[in-house]
């Protein structure tokens, strides 16, 4: 569950806060001033803030401003008043929402649901990837690595690469690559599948020394990982 830290010099407003918030889940951490608030924001491994705007020691707007020299975690601001200079200050400092005071606990739950599913993701991985050992296939741009390196591979190749990795530890023989890999015009033709692993043994296992591709004498070819 996530962990929400709540910098607020209110005892009661953070003692509230802290109640609704940890009965809806949340792992809570309190700081008094901002000056605490940005040294648990940074050191504590929060997912998310709620800043109040008018703290002693710093201001929440100067706390949202260092707190964004770090990290992107997501911060909603409590303005005490509706004073849109304060929340015009505390945007442009990079807080992702904010809240004026007397607010609906059910409004601010609902923004921090939201904030925190905005989180996750972005966080997510935007690329599929298929990974054997050190060689690493984009599954959105067919593009293939060893390591950070971008291999150089024709269609055909990666595709051949990108199947027998989907398929590892299992031999395929040159018909069934032949029959999902190309298109129908090679069909009995499998001396075109040797070329093509050829080519791409060239490109990998001779290039970077690897043993990626094994020949199965008589019946194929297998990528074990
Ligand atoms: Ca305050």
């Amino acid at each position: 569950m996530a962990r929400i830290l709540i910098v607020e010099d209110e005892a009661k407003i953070a003692r509230f806060l802290e109640l609704e918030l940890k009965h809806e889940g949340y792992e809570v951490l309190l700081a008094g001033d901002g000056r605490l608030g940005l040294e648990k924001a940074l050191k504590d491994n929060i997912d998310l803030v709620v800043l109040d705007i008018m703290l002693p020691g710093l201001s929440g707007i100067e706390v949202c401003r260092r707190i964004r020299l770090e990290s992107q975690m997501p911060i909603i601001m409590l303005t005490a008043k509706d004073d849109v200079t304060d929340k015009v200050a505390g945007l442009d400092m990079g807080a992702d929402d904010y809240m004026t005071k007397p607010f609906a606990i059910e409004e601010l739950l609902a923004r921090i649901r939201v904030a925190l599913n905005r989180k996750s993701k972005s966080s997510e991985p935007k690329v599929d990837l298929l990974q054997i050992g050190d060689v690493k296939l984009n599954l959105t741009s067919h593009s293939a690595y060893f390591k950070e390196e971008e291999l150089i591979l024709t269609k055909k190749e990666y595709e051949l690469l990108e199947y027998m990795i989907r398929n590892k530890n299992m031999v395929l023989t040159r018909e069934q690559l032949l029959n999902n890999v190309w298109d129908y015009e090679y069909f009995g033709d499998t001396n075109v599948v040797d070329v093509y692993i050829r080519y791409l043994r060239q490109k990998i296992d001779e290039k970077y020394g690897l043993h990626l591709i094994s020949t199965v004498r008589g019946v194929g070819y297998i990528i074990k990982g």
